[in-house]
Formats: structure tokens, C-alpha cells, sequence
């Protein structure tokens, strides 16, 4: 690993005031190395599989590839690609596929099989009941090497690609997959994100992290400022005025309210917000607990929101397509974290080239993070020159190349 990760740091552009980001954050959108044009082109196995040529359920070509588990059996389609696939360190995979009844579907296994089914390297996508990776309709799940369990290595070679999908006990699913890309690179960044109303946010993150030109997002529960020792409004605005993201989590984040209370909640929230002086981030949303649904996303949409996060393990995969900017996950949905964790996670960011979310709710002694540990990371991922980027530098990097400021 200390090998891999001086080769990455080696490789890696240290980003300086003024520097410009790809769009997507991707500085290689590598290419695609299957298409799903053609069922027959594929061995089904288990379950069925067909061309799926309805509108709106493909997304390159004229279909995608329909694959059906049996009641309660898997589904398993193999292909030998067009040409072995190599996979280079620091690179990864995306699966871009159209989910038709997720409540019945359990996971789908994702192989990659050396020649005759020698070896494999196996990414299994789980579908957790609170916070899932994907939803019904479009989903772009991002595959990097630490997902990957199995047999094989990433440097071996893989002509045959498999797709198992397994469904819940007694009923059937189905998925669409279109589009495999390999090769993809993105910029390796730090997100820092910060939630509720402590203000140990502004004492010692937005106070050390300001002169050191490092920025930030806080989503706010905006009942509970200017409460007690809580963030006060003051504190927000000169946050926002130092570049941070200053972001909406509801008025009350009550997180169980039937729609119609959880979008007024969300737009309550957005004119707290606003009635401050505030106006940089406050249509980026954070769903209170990180717990969403159709109807928490839909309210999401219909606030209307840019974006909304979740809570729980996921990536920052952009290129979003569909409703994804609703469902953004964050990497690590981890309260308590030790400066070695911390490193760890930097460190994955520069080995897989890809930008990671850091979260807290508080920060000082008895909280998520020590102070001490806190200004740590903060040197540390400067020092290795990974930039610290903000929601609002992740929306605008949808649209193109940004200017990235602080390093
Ligand atoms: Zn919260």
C-alpha cells in the first residue's frame, strides 16, 4: 500500500489557488468497454434476459439489456468483452444501469473473471433497507478497487464480464444495464460536510480551516440557531462570506413527516435561511438523519433543491444522470473518527483518485473529532495538496471546469 500510494503521489497534480478542475471533477473520463447493445451477444444462465428498447429505459444506443431473476432465484448473464479488460491503479469502473423494482431486489454481484473462469474479482452492491445505494430508475454506481473482493488481482487481465442479480425471498426484479466504462480518473479532493447547529463548527473548524483558505459545507437544522450555545445567524453569514457552503437540513429535522409537513419543513428551512442574509447554498439540502424516501425525495425536488444528501457509505459519483443529485451519498458516515482514520481516508482519496466526503457533527473535546486531530487532517491534506471543495463546488463542476481556489 505505501508503495501504491507514492506512486499516486507522484502522479498527483497538487491543486493551488486559481487551478482549474475538470468537469465532473474527472480528469479522464475513460472509455466504454460494453455497451449492452445486444442480448445475444451475452450467456444467460439464470433468470432471463432481453434488448429493452423502451424509451427513457436506455441510455446509449438504441437498448439496454433487460435482465429478470426467476421468484426468489438469481439471475446471471456472462459476456466475453470485445477486448480483455486492464484495469491501471488509481482508476476506476462505472456501471450505469435503470432499476426497475428495487423493493424486490436484494444485490447485484458485479465479476470480472480471468481467462476460463480462473480467477475473479467480485463488487457486490447491497441493497440496505434505510439508506440505499441506487433507487428505481436510473442509478451510476462507481466501482473502485477497494470495493473489490475475490481471487483475482487489479492487475490481472479480464476477458469475461458477469452481472448476477439476486432477488428477495419470493418475489422477482430487474435491472437494465447500459454502459460499462473503464479507465475513469477523478481529481482526489476532501469534502468536508458538517450537520445540525453546533458551534464548534465556527470555533474551531471555520476558524482554522479559514485562513488556511480551506472551505467547507454546514447544512443547518435552523430551529436551533441562535438557541443556547448553538451557531448563531452572525456566525453563518461571515461563514458563507469566507466561502464556506452554508446549507439547508429543515427547520425542525423531524424526519418520519408525511410529504406534504417534510417539503414545507424543507422550505422552511431555505427562508430561515434566506431571512439571515443567506444565499449561496441554500437550495443544497441534507435530508435530517440521512434518511430518505420517494416522497422525502420528491419534496427534495419539489422544494425545489439543487441537491440532497444522504448519510451512509457511498461515493461521490458525478455525471450524475436522472435524479441522482438527490440520493448524494457521502463516503463516510462516521461520527467518531481518530487522526489515523482520518489520514486513512486521505490517503484513499489520493490512492483511488477520487473525491471523498469527511463528516462531523462536532468537533472539540468529548466530540466526533478532537480539536487536535481536526487541525491535523486539515494540514495533512493540504500538505499532500489535495484541494478542500464545497456542495456548491460540486454543483458547478456538473456544468464544467471550475476554478478551484483553496488548496
Ligand atoms: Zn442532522
Amino acid at each position: 500500500m505505501s508503495m501504491l500510494l507514492g506512486t499516486r503521489r507522484t502522479l498527483l497534480q497538487s491543486v493551488d489557488r486559481g487551478d482549474m478542475l475538470p468537469q465532473y471533477l474527472l480528469n479522464s473520463y475513460g472509455a466504454e468497454i460494453e455497451g449492452f447493445d445486444s442480448v445475444a451477444e451475452w450467456v444467460v444462465s439464470l433468470g432471463s434476459a432481453a434488448d429493452n428498447i423502451t424509451e427513457g429505459e436506455f441510455r446509449t444506443g438504441a437498448s439496454s439489456i433487460k435482465l429478470t431473476t426467476g421468484v426468489g432465484a438469481n439471475a446471471i448473464m456472462t459476456k466475453t468483452l470485445d477486448a480483455p479488460l486492464t484495469l491501471n491503479s488509481g482508476e476506476h469502473l462505472r456501471l450505469y444501469f435503470y432499476m426497475h423494482d428495487f423493493d424486490n431486489a436484494a444485490r447485484i454481484r458485479f465479476y470480472l473473471f480471468t481467462a476460463g473462469y480462473a480467477t475473479a474479482l467480485e463488487h457486490t452492491i447491497e441493497f440496505a433497507p434505510l439508506i440505499p445505494p441506487c433507487r428505481n430508475g436510473w442509478n451510476v454506481i462507481d466501482l473502485y478497487e477497494d470495493g473489490f473482493g475475490g481471487t483475482a488481482s487489479w492487475s490481472d487481465t479480464f476477458p469475461l464480464l458477469r452481472i448476477r442479480l439476486e432477488p428477495k425471498p419470493g418475489v422477482q426484479c430487474s435491472i437494465s444495464c447500459d454502459s460499462l466504462r473503464a479507465g475513469l480518473q477523478s481529481v482526489p479532493a476532501v469534502l468536508w460536510m458538517f450537520d445540525d447547529e453546533q458551534s464548534s463548527i465556527y470555533d474551531l473548524a471555520y476558524l482554522y480551516m479559514q485562513p488556511r483558505n480551506a472551505n467547507a459545507t454546514f447544512y443547518i437544522k435552523t430551529a436551533a440557531v441562535n438557541t443556547g450555545a448553538n451557531i448563531t445567524d452572525a456566525q453563518l453569514l461571515t461563514m458563507e462570506g469566507g466561502g464556506w457552503s452554508i446549507a439547508n437540513h429543515t427547520r425542525s429535522h423531524v424526519y418520519d413527516l408525511p410529504y406534504a409537513a417534510f417539503l414545507a419543513d424543507i422550505q422552511n428551512g431555505r427562508a430561515d435561511l434566506a431571512g439571515w442574509g443567506l444565499s449561496v447554498a441554500i437550495d443544497h439540502f441534507a435530508y435530517p438523519g440521512g434518511q430518505y424516501d420517494d416522497d422525502r425525495i420528491l419534496a427534495a425536488v419539489n422544494a425545489p433543491c439543487l441537491t440532497a444528501r444522504v448519510t451512509g457509505k457511498g461515493f461521490v459519483g458525478l455525471d450524475v444522470y436522472g435524479d441522482q443529485l438527490f440520493v448524494l451519498p457521502i463516503y463516510m458516515g462516521v461520527n467518531t473518527l481518530t487522526l489515523a482514520q482520518l489520514q486513512g481516508f486521505v490517503d484513499e482519496a489520493i490512492l483511488y483518485n477520487r473525491p471523498i466526503v469527511l463528516f462531523a457533527h462536532t468537533i472539540g473535546p468529548g466530540a466526533d473529532i478532537t480539536q487536535a486531530d481536526f487541525e491535523a487532517i486539515i494540514d495533512y491534506t493540504q500538505a499532500v495538496g489535495i484541494p478542500h471543495l464545497t456542495i456548491n463546488d460540486i454543483y458547478d463542476s456538473l456544468s464544467g471546469p471550475i476554478t478551484k481556489p483553496p488548496g
